[in-house]
């Protein structure tokens, strides 16, 4: 199964003229969160034809670049509900048009497309079990498993038939799905992957529509007001009855598992302007900078000598540097914020490039050095992460290059040593840079720092408590090696693929 490790954007609207164009607008400002390709599906009636249709439109790109003909939305996504996805790059099967979401199929109880953000952890084995049946797919994806498994369900009823689906599945689930009648969103029981509510007023007729969106940034592009999120193991169906008194139906998903929102979404994955998981990403991420600052300050400097300036790698960490560098400052540790790294941001994520070559000059084509704020400085620059290391690597030698007296790294997040299973794109055990080392020393040396330092995972934990007071529990999986739910340990992307 190639596309086994996606993170993408989703986005649903119910009941708004203009449904695809505010889609577009949904999209765009989740963009962010998956560039290699985008889709729109809506949801119109057709009275020449005295039956629903979902015109769809999807291709590879950019949301801007793949809605580019303003005709698509006059003539062809024409409706008063519509889904929508960004999909995330991975290095395997990006040419395959059939993954681009949303998927759409229709069966006996009409039309139904999906849009999924996550990694489905059993799909291998659901999809095995299909195959021996004789069912024939039509992608790689792991987010048709859920189309098969609500058309083949016993279920009379279709929301029965979606609760069955979803029972049946682990792993990492926010889906937005689109019936001829409603728009359903939900997310698994373990809420791994955000997913909120929204509402809008229709300008032309003046009553509501509702909108799901993994990060509230969208809602704010087309002034929708956050209602609340979706919640873990909640199956939200948004249709006409619900609407007049916003009493919307809502299922629950038996449970199996705690609560365990990703806290990489914190990390790096959000945008600061979004409100994820209840609470802003802004805030935590100047809280999880202020923790960092606690851990590992800037360095001490002798009398007469400089202080340090502190740069941010843009844009993903520049709300946690923000709050470092207070903190460093408030404990007596004297330091300047500088912006020393300046980012191309027409090239897509270093991640996207398949081949280590092909990466290492994504992050040459992504980063340049302002040198007249480096040179002869004590630099100490604060990443999010630490993945592959290709990027720290980069520009620990750019930094240099620009003249630096000395370079010390800092890094928001503790090591990362083990692969996500639900839906963050990291590479396996064995790639990840933490692994590779025996100490902090040598991770010095292969890095070409003065020093290097992690934030703790306790100061973790710390930082997104007190930012955010909900009791819900975090996935740390990615640091800590402990799983919140079962996965088929030692598969490797490739083994994955179908
Ligand atoms: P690397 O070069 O592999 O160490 O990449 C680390 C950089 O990629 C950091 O600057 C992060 O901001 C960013 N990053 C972290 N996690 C991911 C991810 N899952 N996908 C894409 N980029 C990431």
């Amino acid at each position: 199964m190639k596309e086994i490790r996606e993170h993408c954007g989703i986005f649903g609207i119910f009941n708004v003229s203009e449904a695809a164009k505010l889609t577009y607008l949904g999209l765009h400002a989740l963009q962010h969160r998956g560039q290699e390709g985008s889709g729109i599906v809506t949801s119109t009636y057709d009275e020449q034809k005295q039956r629903w249709m979902m015109p769809s439109h999807k291709d590879h790109g950019l949301v801007l670049d793949v809605f580019k003909d303003p005709h698509i939305f006059e003539n062809k996504l024409l409706g008063m509900s519509a889904i929508g996805h960004n999909r995330y790059s991975t290095s395997g099967a990006a040419n395959n048009r059939a993954n681009i979401q949303p998927l759409k199929v229709h069966y006996r109880e009409g039309n139904l497309a999906l849009a999924h953000n996550g990694n489905i952890s059993n799909a291998r084995e659901l999809w095995r079990s299909f195959s021996e049946r004789g069912t024939l797919f039509q992608s790689t994806s792991d987010s048709e498993i859920v189309l098969h498994l609500i058309a083949q369900s016993r279920r009379r009823k279709q929301i029965d038939q979606i609760i069955d689906a979803v029972s049946q599945l682990e792993g990492a689930f926010s889906l937005v799905l689109l019936t001829d009648t409603s728009l359903i969103a939900l997310r698994d029981q373990s809420g791994f992957r955000p997913l909120c509510l929204g509402r809008i007023k229709d300008p032309n007729t003046g009553s509501y529509g509702y909108c799901v969106a993994s990060e509230t940034c969208a809602f704010d592009l087309m002034g929708a007001e956050y209602i609340r999120d979706v919640n873990p193991g909640e199956i939200l169906v948004i249709d006409r009855e619900g609407i007049e008194d916003e009493s919307f139906k809502s299922f629950d998903m038996p449970r199996k598992y705690p609560v365990s929102q990703c806290v990489f979404e914190y990390i790096y994955f959000s945008r600061p302007d979004s409100m994820v998981f209840g609470e802003m990403v802004d805030k935590v991420r100047r809280k999880i900078g202020k923790q960092l600052a606690h851990d590992a300050p800037v360095p001490a400097v002798s009398e007469g000598e400089k202080s340090p300036i502190v740069i941010s790698v843009p844009d993903s960490s520049n709300t946690a540097t923000l709050g470092y560098v207070s903190e460093c400052i408030k404990l007596g540790f004297p330091c300047r914020y500088e912006i020393g790294l300046i980012r191309n941001h027409y090239i897509g994520r270093t991640f996207i490039s398949p081949g280590q070559n092909s990466r290492e000059t994504r992050v040459r084509l992504k980063f340049n050095t302002v040198n007249g704020v480096l040179k002869d400085r004590i630099v100490v620059i604060v990443d999010d992460s630490i993945v592959r290391g290709t990027t720290a690597r980069f520009l620990v030698n750019m930094i240099r290059e620009a003249g630096a007296k000395e370079v010390h790294f800092r890094i928001s997040s503790p090591p990362v040593i083990s692969p996500c299973f639900y839906g963050m794109d990291f590479p396996s055990k064995d790639e990840l840079f933490a692994n590779q080392f025996s100490d902090i020393d040598a991770m010095a040396e292969w890095l070409g720092v003065d020093s290097i330092a992690y934030l703790s995972k306790e100061g973790l934990k710390t930082a997104v408590h007190s930012a955010n007071s909900s009791p819900h529990g975090y996935c740390n999986a990615c640091f800590t090696k402990e799983y919140p739910t079962p996965i088929e340990m030692g598969v490797t992307k490739e083994e994955n693929e179908w």
